[in-house]
Parts: structure tokens; C-alpha cells; sequence
């Protein structure tokens, strides 16, 4: 029977995330995904800073944003009557470039180590495809479903069908990671329910190409023009458009009839994909059943408004990564693994209530444009309602696993334990990021003595002295020890018992 230490059933972002992450702590993987190719579905259209940074430590953020919109595109939101009609209301945000010198200009730690990305779920798949294709430590495989398993006290049993022969066979693996999307088999095998709200809304989705930019661009470049019946997202500011759309409350959905009177006016055009589909705020009852986790959709789904469907997997995938590794490396204590769900379904949680807050305000959007007539007064309504889905910096780079509820509008740097390490620039120019290990890293400022829990570490250690007296405010203690999802294991001015430390950072 074929062994390997992690099975990944689903190669989704997230499954794929995963793969990526267990290779860079030298651990094999075997993924299976039942689709012959990535997805055809454009599916989400930002990656956020934070997936972005945990891309940049995969090695990834180059080679994705080498398929993303260009770095000179802005991120606005442009509402709009129709695209023949008028602008009522833009939220502007800058592009890579002017965010990036934003982050250089501002370094109080309150900036990310990478900007978001625009780009759709249809380009960023084949990149991470190919980073796990060619990884030695991958094995990766499409066209194989992922049918069922049995575990035991010592690992899994898997089987699985290559789609198109039918041959069946089983493999043994010490942990398996269910990363096979909302209707995962994995989480109903496991008897794990779902709690929320499915089926919140009939959606209509056109996803097509069409150079008539004067058309499609009329008020300009943006990433999203949006009406009351829903948003426009240009995908690559050149030739590829989505439009998601209501369901029509009577008959058949007409793809190119409903093109015309979104845009309000014909115009030439190629549909590629065109579906209807479910909106869903859902939560997995747990995360994880003895050897078995789910991460990703298969954990949660939620409205896309916000964004944080894929986002909130990458976080899922790291957090496991890290946490398998060091099981399989033999340095995870008992509880190790079980923090996962403690640590990433609070998340989920609060990312779905998120998910529903901006739907809300879109709702009342919607309810202006029937009730205000005059475009001005809607246009400066739309304007006072905000645009909280795409400013929510503390749901995006906020959370943190001791407890504490952070806001979720401002993103609060902090190194209390639990919480993202907080993002700067050394004196010489370069990232405190970049210089973080792949493992544990111990961050010690002004002369601090680290020797305590070096001796102590039973985990690779990285050792970065910062030596710029300005910075330390932001970390707040002399000693911050940063574990390999950038997330602060534990901090202190001193350290005198470094075995008890590494006991808790690792139980
Ligand atoms: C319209 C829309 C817009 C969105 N916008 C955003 C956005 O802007 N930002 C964002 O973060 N998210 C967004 N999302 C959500 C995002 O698309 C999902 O959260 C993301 O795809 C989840 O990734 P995943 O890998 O967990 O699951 P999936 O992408 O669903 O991947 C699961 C994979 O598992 C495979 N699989 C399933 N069962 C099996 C089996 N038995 N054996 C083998 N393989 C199997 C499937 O074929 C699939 O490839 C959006 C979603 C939609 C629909």
C-alpha cells in the first residue's frame, strides 16, 4: 500500500496552500484533486495582504503576481446607475505600487509586509499547480477522487479512484487534511455538521471577455462597478470581465439578455462560464476528528463581500501546516494539533460575521436606490454607509489566538501572544519579515539575553537581533519569540526557565 505522511483530499487554493506550506518544513505530502485542471470558475478576485504575506514566506508572491492585475491599478469600488448612466459614489484605494510605499513611509508597525492583490481564482490555481508540481516533496494528482477512509490510533486509510479508469486503490497516511471545499466528503464521513445559514441567496454569475473598454470602463479603471443588482468585476483591467448578478425570480436565466441590461446597452462580448449558485454562511460544528482536519471551505463558507472565503483557508492551511510538521518532525507536544481548531475556527466564526455585517450594508445600498431618486443624495448616502468590506484591517490582519476580540476595522499592532507579529523595516532597508526563519525565530531587542531559550529549543530556531532602539516600542518586549506562521509564540523582557517556555509554545 502507498505511504505518505499527509494526505490533502482537494486541490483547491487551499489544499494546494498546504502542500506548499508541509514542503517547506520538508515534510510529503500526496494531494489528489477528482478535477482533471484548475478551476474554470473566476470564484474570488482578492487575495489579501495577510494571504499575501504567508504567500511571500511560501516563496509564492512574485510568481502570483506575475499573473494578477497590474501593479499600477487601483482597487476602487465605483458605484454606479448603470454603466450607460452614472457614477454616484467612489471608494478609492491605491494601488500596489502607492501602497507599497505607503507601507515604506509609514513603519510604526501598523502596515503589512505585502499588499493585497487583485487577481481571480482562474490565474492564481496554475501557479500554485505548478509550485507543487514541481516540488520533490509533492505528490500531486489530478484526476483522482478522494472516495472515502477509515483511521485507527496509529494513522488513515484512504481510498481513491482515479476518475477516468475507475481503478481504485488505498493509501496509508498519517494524518489526512480535508481541504475538498464546501460539500466535503471528508467533513460528513466525519459526522461533522454545519451550523449557520445555507443557501442565503440565488446568485447568477457571467464570467466573459470583451475588449469594449469606453463601454466597460466608462467611468474609468476600478475593480468593481456596482449597482443595487449587483457587481462588475474587472478581473484584468484589460479584456476579462465577471458579472454576479440575482437570480431571475422567473424562468430561465438568459446570460447575454442579462449582460445587456446590466451594462445597459448591447455590446460584443465572448460569455466564457455562466452559472447560478449559492451564497452560504456556514461553520463546521469542529475541525478536526482524531487524525483527520478540514481547512478551507470545507470548514466554512461565507458571502463573498469582504473576501474572506479562500483568505481565510490560506490561514487555515499555515496554521495545520506547521502544526503537522512538527508532529511528524516529533517536536509537537500533546496538544499541539488540537490547538488548530481552537485557533482557527474562532476565526472562522468571526470572518463569517463579517461576511454577513458588509452584506448587510450592501442590502442597504440596495434599499436606497429604490427609496432616493435623486442621484446626488444617494450618491452621498452610499458615501456614509462606507465601504467596511474592503477597509476591515483587523479582520484581516487583527486576529489572534488568546482570546481577545480585535477590532475589526483597525488593525492594532501588538506582540501579545497569539497575535500576527506585527510588520517593519530595519535600518539597512530590509523586511523584519524577510529575515524571520522558516521555524521559530527569536526576536531580541536591546541586548536582551537569549541564551535561556536557545538551550532550551527543541524546535529550529532563528536568532534576529534587532538593533535599532525606534523599533522596539513596537514590540514591546525585549524578547518575542515568532512562531513559522509569523503568529508570537510567547515575548518577555528576560527569560530565566526556557524548557517551561517551548512547553507551552509547543503543547
Ligand atoms: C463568486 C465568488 C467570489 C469569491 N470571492 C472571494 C474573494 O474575493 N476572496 C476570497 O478569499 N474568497 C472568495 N471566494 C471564496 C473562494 O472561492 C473559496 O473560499 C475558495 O475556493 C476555497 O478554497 P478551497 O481550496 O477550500 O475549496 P475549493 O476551491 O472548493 O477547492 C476544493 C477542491 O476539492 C476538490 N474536491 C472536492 N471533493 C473532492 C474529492 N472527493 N476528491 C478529490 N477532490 C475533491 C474540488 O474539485 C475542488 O477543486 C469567492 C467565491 C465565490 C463563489
Amino acid at each position: 500500500m502507498r505511504r505518505a505522511p499527509v494526505l490533502i483530499a482537494g486541490g483547491g487554493p487551499v489544499g494546494m496552500t498546504l502542500a506548499r506550506t508541509l514542503a517547506s518544513f520538508g515534510v510529503r505530502s500526496l494531494l489528489v484533486e477528482r478535477n482533471p485542471t484548475t478551476t474554470r470558475h473566476p470564484k474570488m478576485d482578492i487575495t489579501n495582504g495577510r494571504s499575501m504575506e504567508l504567500f511571500r514566506r511560501l516563496g509564492l508572491a512574485d510568481r502570483l503576481r506575475a499573473v494578477a492585475v497590474p501593479e499600477e491599478n487601483n482597487f476602487d469600488i465605483s458605484w454606479i446607475t448603470s454603466l450607460t448612466g452614472r457614477e454616484l459614489h467612489r471608494f478609492r484605494y491605491p494601488s500596489v505600487v502607492q501602497k507599497r510605499a505607503e507601507i515604506r513611509a509609514r513603519n510604526d508597525g501598523t502596515q503589512p509586509r505585502e499588499p493585497a492583490m487583485r487577481v481571480s481564482q482562474v490565474m492564481i490555481e496554475p501557479v500554485l499547480r505548478d509550485a507543487i508540481l514541481g516540488d520533490p516533496l509533492v505528490d500531486a494528482r489530478w484526476g483522482v477522487a478522494f472516495e472515502g477512509f477509515a483511521q485507527d490510533d496509529e494513522g488513515v486509510t484512504a481510498t481513491l479512484r482515479t476518475v477516468e479508469t475507475g481503478v481504485t486503490e488505498q493509501v496509508r497516511c498519517d494524518f489526512l487534511a480535508g481541504c475538498d471545499g464546501g460539500s466535503s466528503i471528508v467533513r460528513d464521513q466525519l459526522g461533522i455538521g454545519l451550523e449557520g445559514k445555507a443557501a442565503v441567496a440565488h446568485r447568477y454569475m457571467i464570467h466573459f471577455k470583451s475588449e469594449v473598454r469606453d463601454v466597460l470602463q466608462a467611468f474609468g479603471v476600478a475593480w468593481h462597478y456596482q449597482t443595487d443588482k449587483g457587481t462588475l468585476i474587472a478581473q484584468d483591467d484589460k479584456d476579462t470581465w465577471t458579472l454576479q448578478t440575482r437570480m431571475p425570480a422567473e424562468g430561465e436565466p438568459d446570460p447575454e439578455a442579462m449582460l445587456d441590461a446590466w451594462v445597459g446597452r448591447s455590446f460584443p462580448r465572448k460569455i466564457l462560464v455562466a452559472n447560478p449558485w449559492f451564497t452560504h454562511l456556514l461553520l463546521a460544528d469542529r475541525y478536526q476528528g482524531g487524525r483527520v482536519f478540514l481547512a478551507g471551505d470545507a470548514a466554512h463558507q461565507y458571502i463573498p463581500t469582504g473576501g474572506y472565503g479562500m483568505n481565510t483557508g490560506i490561514g487555515d492551511a499555515v496554521d495545520l501546516g506547521w502544526k503537522l510538521a512538527a508532529a511528524l518532525k516529533g517536536f509537537a507536544g500533546r496538544g499541539l494539533l488540537a490547538s488548530y481548531e481552537r485557533e482557527r475556527r474562532p476565526v472562522g466564526y468571526r470572518n463569517r460575521l463579517a461576511s454577513e455585517r458588509h452584506t448587510g450594508v450592501r442590502l442597504e445600498i440596495a434599499e436606497l436606490y429604490q427609496s432616493e431618486r435623486d442621484p446626488d443624495v444617494l450618491g452621498r448616502a452610499i458615501a456614509a454607509l462606507g465601504n467596511a468590506e474592503n477597509e476591515s484591517w483587523g479582520v484581516e490582519f487583527g486576529y489572534r489566538y488568546d482570546g481577545v476580540e480585535p477590532n475589526p476595522v483597525v488593525y492594532e499592532p501588538t506582540t501579545a501572544p497569539g497575535a500576527r507579529l506585527p510588520s517593519v523595516f530595519l535600518r539597512d532597508g530590509s523586511a523584519l519579515y524577510d529575515r524571520l526563519g522558516p521555524w521559530f525565530t527569536l526576536l531580541c531587542f536591546g541586548g536582551a539575553d537569549p541564551s535561556e531559550l536557545i538551550d532550551a529549543a527543541p524546535a529550529p530556531l532563528d536568532i534576529v537581533v534587532v538593533d535599532d532602539a525606534s523599533l522596539a516600542p513596537i514590540y514591546e518586549a525585549s524578547l518575542v519569540l515568532v512562531r513559522p506562521d509569523t503568529h508570537v509564540a510567547w515575548r518577555g523582557n528576560a527569560c530565566d526557565d526556557g524548557v517551561a517556555v517551548w512547553a507551552k509554545v509547543l503543547a
